[in-house]
């Protein structure tokens, strides 16, 4: 009888444990991919991912086809699928990689429960992790809250070497009336009417191939500069790994081993495998905290008062607060489903600080916009700017926008490709329009409030009221 591999967040064939322990049972293998957006408490994907999904899908599919082999795509329930194709092809062993958000989590376990009724068994491998996330313990037996701590202690652990792709795979061809009638559409997957994913086709290229190209690249040429290079804002000095490892096309454990062949000891490599180190702890994180994505994690955050303004939400997620350095990077994240991480940080900031918008507002925007659409990296990254999480920055520690832009767009080319009606200005009148002379905005053909927006929120302004509902706490 076959087993069945079920594919989620680790769309590849190489250092895919739960596929290789499929392969070492000898026997022939379903593989299939389930996009399930009828669970209710299971979030929908979001409309980049998606965009990114497809892409990765199609390129699993050629990967497989290369062993004579097909990938069962589904849509609908999983929790009815997986048992039912079990059932029809009589397959009593299923393998997948463990999932991280709590919901995932507990869909996991009733799955398993529905298999076991009719005698088949899961069996579940870390394949999007470095490692197991109970290993990592402090000397009580805790699970640690603070990267540092966290890091010295996983520093001591053996990583897995990643298994390379099987060489031969077999297939059990399945022909199913239930499963006709949940075929994925894969173009449904796609944007329709208007299309904004024009960015995104000229910025990336999902799958497996590509991802490994990404990491060779980056090896070449930008690791060693990594460390003095990752927060410049005009440059292309980090990876572009991280929509590859969100989807699986790479898996950690490939990034980890390829990083200390290189040799980690060198400053860039030591400091990128500490940022790989941080996804490890968001998905630790998540996994110990399932509330991470939903609460703010330090409980004075409860009885914040955020305001609610639709017209500043809509001016941010647009990149029109007038503020040029976020508008950038609200543009960069709009048209190519990526935004640097320093960029990131400024316009977390600026949202949950000048505009004391819920942090939760701004997750949920990235996670419908970013092609690296992450659950745990993307909460525990916006509970760290807006100073809610655990181990985080500071409430108090407001970026201000104009000091961030000198010191990591100090010649303006960040601004000037993602905010173009203001190319022709600099320094300073770059960095704040609203402050420049009245000659300097006519030379460059800027009229605020007309051709770029005057501020939504006077800067000092903004940092008085967050300071202010912050101290009532
Ligand atoms: P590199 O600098 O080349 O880093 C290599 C890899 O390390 C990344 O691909 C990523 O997997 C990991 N990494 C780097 N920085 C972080 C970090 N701070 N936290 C966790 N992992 C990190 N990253 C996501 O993958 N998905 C998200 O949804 C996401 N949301 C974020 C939201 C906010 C508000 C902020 C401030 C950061 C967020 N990040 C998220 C983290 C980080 O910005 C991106 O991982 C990084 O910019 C991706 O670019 P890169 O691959 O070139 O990174």
């Amino acid at each position: 009888s076959p087993v069945i591999v079920w594919f989620r967040d680790d769309l590849r064939l190489a250092d895919h444990p739960a596929l290789q322990a499929a392969v070492e049972t000898g026997r022939p293998l379903i593989c299939v991919y389930v996009l399930d957006d009828e669970t209710p408490a299971l979030h929908r994907l979001g409309a980049a991912s998606r965009w990114w999904l497809h892409g990765a899908l199609a390129e699993l599919r050629k990967s497989l086809a290369q062993h004579h082999g097909a990938l069962l795509m589904l849509h609908g329930s999983a929790e009815t699928l997986i048992p039912a194709l079990a059932k029809e092809t009589g397959s009593n062993c299923v393998f997948w990689h463990h999932r991280f958000h709590a919901k995932e989590r507990e869909q996991d376990d009733r799955i398993a429960d529905a298999l076991s009724k009719n005698g088949a068994s899961v069996t579940a491998e870390w394949g999007t992790v470095l490692l197991d996330p109970e290993r990592v313990r402090t000397k009580e037996e805790k699970f640690y809250r603070v990267f540092t701590a966290f890091w010295k202690a996983f520093q001591l652990q053996d990583v897995p070497d990643p298994v390379d792709a099987p060489s031969h795979l077999s297939f059990y061809p399945v022909e199913s009336e239930l499963l006709s009638d949940h075929r994925l559409d894969e173009q449904a997957l796609l944007p329709t009417q208007p299309d904004w994913a024009a960015g995104l086709r000229s910025h990336w290229e999902p799958g497996e191939t590509e991802g490994q190209e990404h990491l060779e690249d980056f090896l070449k040429h930008d690791c060693t500069r990594y460390g003095t290079g990752r927060d410049e804002l005009g440059r292309e000095g980090t990876s572009r790994l991280s929509p590859y490892l969100a989807s699986g096309a790479v898996s950690p454990r490939q990034v980890w081993d390829a990083i200390q062949r290189k040799g980690a000891s060198e400053e860039g490599a030591r400091i990128f495998l500490s940022e790989i180190g941080w996804r490890e702890f968001a998905k630790y994180t998540l996994f110990h905290q399932p509330l991470l994505p939903e609460t703010s994690l330090n409980q004075k955050f409860s009885s914040m008062s955020w305001r609610t303004s639709q017209t500043d939400l809509e001016a941010w997620q647009q990149g029109r607060t007038g503020i040029p350095v976020v508008d950038a990077g609200m543009r960069q994240l709009w048209v190519t489903g990526w935004m640097h991480n320093r960029a990131r940080m400024i316009v977390g900031s600026f949202l949950t600080k000048h505009l004391l918008i819920d942090w939760r507002e701004g997750e949920a925007w990235f996670r419908d916009t970013l092609v690296d659409a992450d659950w745990a990296s993307n909460a525990m990254n916006w509970q760290w700017v807006a100073g809610t999480g655990i181990d985080a920055a500071p409430f108090f520690r407001i970026f201000n926008p104009t000091r961030q832009g000198v010191k990591f767009d100090p010649d303006g080319d960040y601004i000037r490709q993602w905010v173009p009606e203001l190319k022709k200005l600099s320094g300073k009148a770059l960095l704040e329009p609203w402050s420049a002379r009245e000659d300097e905005l006519r030379h460059a053909g800027v009229v605020l409030g007309k051709t770029y927006p005057r501020p939504i929120v006077e800067l000092q302004d903004g940092r008085d009221r967050a300071m202010k509902a912050f101290r009532s706490l």
